[in-house]
């Protein structure tokens, strides 16, 4: 696909047979923003310049949805307020609100990217995106985001939304997620894109492809740019190439309890510096467990196992005995907080049962 640039129209030719058509540029954008000032997401980080919460958002948005992001927005911002506070906090803190979010790779980069803020280019975020982008965790999409919404430069942004936006309005059937495909967007979306109010622009088109160019049965009836758009089937849009299929992965862990401490292990990988149950090696034979959970990780389905354990060699290095009432000030991830819930309401359920049934 070739775009050329003339006036106020986007030329688009087609490898696949399709013909050259002009877009109408400004009568898009013209659409598009009128729609989006009458229905478009009071979203708490667009009431705000300041780089350093929208970098916040950015981080947050990513894997995660919005209804889930804001609380922690909202906590994470009165608990590390810019980047000299973020700065200043230990791992252990940053990995504790992050609790629940997930994907901890964020955290520890936000992390990571607001001591380079701060000994780099003393707490001030850089307005540069070749600058941005040599930061921990900042890519292609988040500096231009930044960029847009907090610099308002006129440059694109293509996520999941105005990626699907984009290619049903101008029919582009190359696959986004191969490297070709996806550059070749970013070109098309940075001629769309108006020299004054980026900000505004961007935000509609991601409304635009989160409310009504939905990935399964569009709004098309109400869409702003309908006439405009070029789709003939949206929902085949954007083409993709074939997922690796799910695997599937079995993980075995240990409730040991003395008094009212509990064993817990420092995990490595996907939680490293959390606080997990510790791991078994071995399923343990002719057991069941006593507690299951499925969770999906990236491209896995994993099942959590839990069995009860009496006694277990103890690794000084990486476990520890935790106070069963300290468990709420230190991060643990999600599904092993949530085992850890049920099973200790369990075993309080058991205590009183007993304490019942003995004095009785
Ligand atoms: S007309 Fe339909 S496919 Fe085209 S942009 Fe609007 S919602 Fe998406």
């Amino acid at each position: 696909m070739h775009a050329e640039l003339a006036g106020e129209t986007l030329s688009i030719i087609c490898v696949n047979p399709c013909p050259s058509v002009a877009f109408p540029k400004a009568e898009f954008r013209r659409a598009l923003t009128t729609w989006y000032r009458k229905h478009g997401r009071d979203l708490p980080w667009r009431r705000t310049r300041d780089p350093y919460a929208i970098l916040v958002s950015e981080f947050m948005l990513q894997q995660t949805q919005v209804a889930t992001v804001i609380p922690y927005y909202h906590e994470w911002l009165r608990q590390f307020p810019d980047f000299a506070a973020l700065n200043r906090a230990s791992e252990n803190d940053i990995l504790r609100a992050w609790q629940g979010l997930g994907y901890y790779a964020r955290a520890r980069n936000l992390h990571a990217t607001a001591r380079a803020v701060v000994d780099r280019f003393r707490g001030r975020f850089p307005r540069s995106i070749e600058q941005m982008q040599r930061l921990p965790g900042i890519g292609k999409y988040t500096a231009h985001a930044i960029a847009s919404f907090a610099f308002d430069q006129a440059v694109p942004i293509i996520e999941a939304n105005t990626a699907r936006v984009l290619v049903r309005i101008l029919n582009f059937r190359r696959p986004i997620d191969r490297r070709g495909g996806r550059e070749k967007l970013w070109e098309h979306a940075a001629t769309l894109v108006p020299e004054r109010s980026a900000r505004i622009y961007n935000s509609a088109l991601t409304d635009l492809g989160a409310l009504v160019c939905r990935p399964r049965r569009p709004r098309c009836g109400i869409c702003p740019v309908k006439k405009l758009c070029r789709a003939k089937n949206p929902e085949t849009l954007p083409t993709k190439k074939e997922r690796p299929p799910m695997e599937r992965l079995t993980e075995n862990h240990a409730l040991i309890i003395r008094a009212d401490r509990i064993l817990l292990e420092k995990a490595d990988r996907r939680w490293r510096c959390m606080w997990i149950l510790p791991r078994l090696q071995r399923t343990p034979l002719n057991r069941r467990p006593i507690y299951r959970s499925i969770f999906p990780f990236t491209n896995h389905r994993v099942t959590l196992n839990v069995y009860t354990q009496c006694t277990q060699k103890i690794d000084d290095h990486s476990q520890r005995w935790i106070r069963v009432d300290s468990l709420d000030s230190i991060p643990i991830p999600s599904p092993h907080r949530k085992a850890l819930r049920h099973l200790l309401n369990e075993a309080i359920a058991a205590r009183s049962r007993r304490q019942r049934s003995s004095g009785s």
